[in-house]
């Protein structure tokens, strides 16, 4: 059905899900966010290119989302898709490009996040990710996906480099891509339980943690957590995608927590919107959901 939905009617799903088109409307929906005491991420749009002056025209576009995020005084930082910038052309290729940009966004004040694709490309993300944190701790973050059966070795691995004095910042979330059974937990308890024990080692560990996450089991779980380690206000935070769960968020933010809200923008809204549907069904429950109950 995804692959002959007309554009107007995937835009009346994804409108409450996406920003807007345009830079501008991005900044507004972060200022709004703001302004209720809520930090955001903004993202461009775009994943997965073919050619490699597509990465150039993305690294424009990140860098005037950088700028403008400096001069709208808006609290964001940047998450970034590495196959945007082309890791499955040319690693060495992405890895100049993104270096640029968070030497671009160092300069003013602004952290990037990579974000975790399909597992095709962890491998290649978390060597992407070592390799520009080791030379800037202070500006880059990380995901790890809980449906993983690796994620709890992926942290283990994270923890033979990190630095006391910039602890690595990881955005731990369920997962949002169709994986086999063989590398990924399919059961929700199973990936609820993966991702409780990697967020108490994390704890352990002395990582920064963002607790991106809509299921209230996980969010009690996790407050669970802060409780057993004492875990310092300043070494966590919640994060939740736009649109998503708005009267949980301001719970959770009433309570004195610290939350940051995944904000995508982009001319390529449609693609993003129907590749999402097609890899995950699931979501169009979950959306229709949303649509009717404002939970
Ligand atoms: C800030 C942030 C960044 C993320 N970055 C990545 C990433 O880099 N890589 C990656 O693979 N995944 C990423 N994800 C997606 C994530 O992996 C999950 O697919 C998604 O968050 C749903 O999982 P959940 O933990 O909310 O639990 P679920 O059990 O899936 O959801 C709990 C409830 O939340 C509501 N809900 C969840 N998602 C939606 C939705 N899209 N629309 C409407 N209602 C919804 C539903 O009511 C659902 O019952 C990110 C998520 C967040 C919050």
């Amino acid at each position: 059905m995804v692959a002959v939905m007309p554009e107007k009617f995937v835009w009346l799903f994804s409108q409450r899900y996406i920003a807007g088109r345009t830079l501008e409307e991005a900044m507004a929906t972060s200022k709004m966010l703001n302004s209720k005491g809520i930090d955001c991420t903004v993202d461009v749009l775009g994943e997965y290119i073919t050619k490699k002056e597509e990465a150039v025209e993305y690294k424009e576009m990140y860098l005037r989302t950088i700028a403008s995020v400096k001069e709208n005084k808006v609290e964001a930082s940047i998450s970034v898709k590495p196959t945007m910038f082309g890791l499955l052309l040319d690693k060495d290729f992405c890895y100049s490009h993104i270096r640029e940009l968070i030497i671009e966004a160092r300069k003013q004040e602004v952290t990037i996040c990579l974000d975790m694709e399909d597992s095709a490309c962890t491998d290649d993300e978390i060597a992407l990710f070592q390799k520009l944190y080791t030379e800037f701790p202070d500006s880059v973050s990380f995901v790890l996906q809980a449906y993983l059966k690796r994620t709890l070795n992926d942290l283990k691995y994270l923890t033979t480099f990190n630095n006391k004095e910039y602890p690595i910042n990881i955005r731990l979330c369920k997962g949002i891509y169709v994986e086999p059974e063989d590398i990924a937990f399919k059961n929700k308890h199973r990936i609820n339980k993966n991702y409780t024990e990697s967020l108490d080692y994390m704890m352990q560990h002395n990582f920064y943690c963002s607790i991106a996450t809509h299921d209230k089991s996980l969010i009690r779980e996790a407050f669970h957590l802060i409780e057993k380690h004492k875990y310092a206000k300043s070494m966590y935070e919640f994060q939740m995608l736009y649109g998503v769960r708005p009267k949980l968020r301001d719970q959770i933010v009433q309570k004195g927590n610290k939350m940051r809200i995944y904000v995508p923008y982009g001319q390529n809204w449609f693609g993003y919107s129907t590749r999402r549907l097609k890899e995950n069904p699931r979501m169009v429950t979950d959306i229709i959901k949303a649509l009717i109950i404002r939970n």
